[in-house]
């Protein structure tokens, strides 16, 4: 690792004067799960790290105008264990356990992580389907950035190189919804997914006919997607289980995963299908009950009629 300087600024105006005097040659540190194990690899070297362990006004979590807010410097562990998060977003709670151990998620914070940008992240999908935006400010101002227009590709972003992530605001959901997220892991408990999906429905005032439908994956591609065409399959429909499997159906034509150690290309699109339709049935949990999907008969028995 080659020599840096370390600054350890305590307000955000101190950060981004650091930001200004170094500029693309400093990097940003906040739990330093990610950048550390980037730095040791000589993936990259900057000249100066900027901490900001000690900056105040950045971490926690609060309600603004019915949205929760959530500082940049929030740590995953305190999001997971915020009983403000686990009543009214339980399943940003749920989503943020599934990340590695509890060591990483004591260190790891949510806007380190959304900069990072790892395709196989845990939090990217659920809060794409949830509707979240994040905060991102510089010396120049402050700018609202909808987390589904913010990852562009492999570890890349729309973030310049002096903005940080000072809050993520995720909208309460409307009456009669419901959201899940689910990870496929096969392997070790603490590894990235296979693949995730995350689902939000929102049903009309009958709780039969589908209002409003979210949908994105993860470890599908270069960035997390959302599953646009599988949500129209679903929004003004009936809420039905034959209907799912055709959102599912969709979610598996608009994704393009690599072949890894995780799993091939193809097992992925198939799971990516799988995943979609049992997040879609998690999330209609305690809304509706589903009545099984008619199994299709094999092709000889079919009755003419
Ligand atoms: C062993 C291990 C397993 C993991 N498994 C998973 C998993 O299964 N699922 C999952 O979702 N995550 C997982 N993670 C965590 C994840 O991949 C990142 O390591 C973590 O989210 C980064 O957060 P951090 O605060 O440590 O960021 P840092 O390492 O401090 O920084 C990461 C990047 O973000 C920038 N940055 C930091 N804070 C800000 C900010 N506020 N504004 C702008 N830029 C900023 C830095 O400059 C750097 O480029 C795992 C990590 C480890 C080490």
């Amino acid at each position: 690792m080659q020599p840096f300087e370390y600054r350890t600024p305590k307000s955000l105006k101190e950060v981004q004067q650091d930001l200004k005097q170094f500029g693309t040659d400093a990097k940003l540190v906040a739990g330093g799960t990610a950048l550390i194990i980037m730095m040791t690899q000589r993936l990259v070297r900057p000249t100066c790290l900027i901490s900001l362990r000690n900056v105040r006004g950045l971490s926690g979590v609060g309600e603004k105008n019915g949205a929760l807010s959530i500082g940049g410097l929030t740590t995953h562990r305190a999001v997971e264990t915020s009983p403000l998060v686990r009543r009214k977003l339980p399943v940003l709670a749920e989503t943020y356990r599934h990340v590695a151990t509890i060591r990483v998620r004591n260190m790891a914070t949510v806007g380190g992580g959304l900069a990072h940008a790892d395709p196989n992240q845990d939090p990217p999908p659920a809060l794409i389907a949830l509707g979240a935006t994040l905060k991102a400010s510089s010396a120049d101002g402050s700018r609202v950035i909808p987390l589904e227009e913010f990852f562009t590709d492999y570890y890349e972003t729309v973030l310049k190189p002096d903005e940080v992530i000072t809050e993520i605001s995720v909208p309460r959901l409307p009456p009669n919804s419901g959201a899940a997220y689910l990870k496929f892991l096969p392997r070790t408990a603490d590894d990235y997914a296979t693949v995730s999906a995350a689902a939000v429905v929102t049903l009309d005032r009958s709780k039969k006919i589908f209002s409003d439908v979210r949908i994105a994956l993860g470890s599908v591609g270069t960035t997390p997607i959302r599953a646009r065409d599988a949500e129209a399959v679903l929004r003004g429909q009936p809420v039905k289980a034959e209907a799912l499997r055709e959102a599912a159906e969709k979610a598996k034509q608009a994704v393009d995963p690599l072949s890894d150690f995780r799993g091939s290309a193809a097992y992925k699109k198939e799971m990516a299908g799988v995943f979609v339709r049992r997040a879609l049935e998690k999330a209609l949990e305690g809304l509706v009950r589903l009545a099984k999907a008619t199994p299709s008969r094999p092709a000889g028995k079919r009755k003419n009629k």
